[in-house]
């Protein structure tokens, strides 16, 4: 899809004008005479109301089209970005390519740079589809979205917005693409292929720590999930470094290509989709991606440590005992329990590694996320408040919101091992809870924040600027939690 600023109306197909519902008369506002006399005549003809979602005439040859778009009350960028995602699902419902949008209604709206950033990035965001393996007969029955023109006479701005739109589409397509891929394409190997090559393009330095050193980082929560799987284990490690940087931020993701659960095997169901559980991972890396577009001041490193989680004749037992590679001992009680295995590992290894300012990680990581929040917001623990309020915020603008947890010290007993310190879960109550609980235990004298994802990385359907599969929950969120860090006085 190509999204483009031109000054006047070239009138060849279609022009789309926006209609605020709040309004008690509806009116339009629009430069073009014969497109308010237009609007007026569907209004009179009862053919435009508030409630519908939009109604169109002709004038001049040309079809026009009047979408209405709702205020939502405290999420201002929202409005922007549902606005832009109305439009693409009204094209593609009415099989139009190709289409003008006056701009005139949205500016007497549009309050700021970032409102015009969030309407383009909700039109760009609803035009993806994966389609790597579709046929040429299915790719043919798609309504594929060629050319979008926005008419309005303030070139620098609407160019700002649609490059800076672009910036953050492209590292949450990145991500998108990582998740919707197969777990037969996406491996340990090809992830750190994928990711390096996207890092090599923007100057961030990567290394991957492969089998022998993470032995000898004693890593054995990487190496314990990955004992039963032929892919060998790495961790990825990339480096974003500005020389002015005020702060150094540590960005953790959960990559687990694939996950049976291991010998706790999971049942046929529940192993499907399991391809999206290094969802953390893909988002961390498009984070990066993003804040070095951004050209943020901030060092930001980022760690995913990767494998898949498979039964092969070395693989774990429940019951085992690990010994992770800050000393702590970990009776695996339940080898689906794995993605904190590796997080603990790559969370203690990189706090001690970089000492940074904060560290966040970000994980698919439990269905009792999904029970206590749905697909609407993400779990956040935390053990600092400065920390907690970036992500709340950044959560709220970005509208992939977060929603604080409790961290009470009572739920650590819980996960008490009675043959070793601890043990990878803490049965079914609070299971969200206990399963950062265990990760506090690899995270010590660090500002630390813990994100659940299991629930906001998949959207079931097609819905407003998502499409069914993978979100790329993350990638905005952390960017722009990272900008907020960056300004923060105190730590
Ligand atoms: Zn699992």
């Amino acid at each position: 899809m190509k999204l483009k600023h031109t000054v006047n109306f070239i009138k060849k197909h279609t022009v789309a004008i926006f209609v605020k519902v709040e309004k008690e008369e509806p009116k339009v506002c629009t430069f073009n005479e014969e497109y308010i006399k237009l609007f007026n005549s569907l209004v009179k003809d009862k053919y435009y109301t508030p409630s519908t979602p939009f109604a169109f005439g002709f004038a001049s040859n040309t079809r026009v089209i009047f979408i209405t778009y709702r205020e939502m009350k405290n999420y201002m960028y929202e409005t922007w970005k549902n606005a832009g995602a109305s439009l693409i699902k009204i094209m593609k419902d009415l099989h139009i390519d190709d289409i003008e949008v006056d701009m005139a209604e949205l500016f007497a709206e549009i309050a700021s740079e970032e409102s015009y950033i969030q309407f383009c990035l909700g039109m760009i965001l609803s035009s993806y589809s994966f389609d790597n393996y579709l046929g040429d007969k299915r790719l043919k029955e798609k309504t594929v979205i060629k050319n979008i023109l926005l008419v309005s006479g303030d070139k620098k701005d609407t160019e700002n917005a649609i490059a800076k739109a672009n910036q953050i589409a492209n590292c949450i397509f990145w991500a998108r693409d990582m998740v919707n891929e197969p777990s037969n394409v996406i491996n340990s190997l090809t992830f750190v292929d994928r990711a390096k090559k996207q890092a090599e393009s923007r100057k961030i330095t990567t290394t991957v720590l492969t089998e022998k050193e993470l032995k000898a980082a004693n890593m054995n929560g990487l190496l314990g999930v990955n004992a039963g799987s032929k892919n060998p284990p790495r961790l990825f490690i990339a480096q974003y470094k500005k020389a002015r940087a005020k702060k150094h931020i540590l960005l953790v993701g959960k990559g687990i290509t694939f996950d049976t659960g291991g010998m706790s095997l999971k049942p046929a169901d529940s192993m499907l989709g399991m391809k999206d559980d290094m969802a953390g991972a893909a988002a961390v890396c498009g984070a990066l991606f993003l804040i070095s577009d951004m050209n943020l001041d901030a060092n930001v490193t980022v760690l995913c440590p990767l494998t898949d989680n498979k039964t092969g004749s070395a693989a774990i037992n429940p019951g085992d005992v690990l010994k992770m590679c800050n000393g702590v001992t970990v009776e695996v009680v339940n080898t689906d329990a794995e993605g904190r295995l590796i997080l603990a590992d790559a969370l203690a290894y990189g706090i001690k590694k970089f000492n940074p300012d904060f560290a966040i990680d970000i994980a698919t990581l439990t269905g009792a996320c999904s029970i206590a929040l749905g697909r609407n917001a993400t779990g956040l623990m935390s053990n600092d408040e400065v920390l907690t309020k970036a992500l709340v915020d950044a959560g709220n603008d970005t509208y992939e919101r977060v929603w604080e947890l409790p961290m009470f010290d009572e739920y650590k007993e819980q996960i008490r091992s009675d043959i070793a310190d601890i043990k990878n879960t803490g049965g079914r109550l609070a299971g969200t809870i206990t399963a950062a609980q265990f990760l506090s235990c690899f995270t010590e004298g660090a500002k630390w924040a813990h994100l659940d994802i299991a629930c906001t990385s998949i959207s079931e359907s097609d819905n407003k600027y998502l499409s069914k599969g993978a979100t790329g929950v993350g990638v905005y969120l952390l960017a722009k939690t990272v900008e907020k860090l960056v300004d923060v006085q105190k730590v």
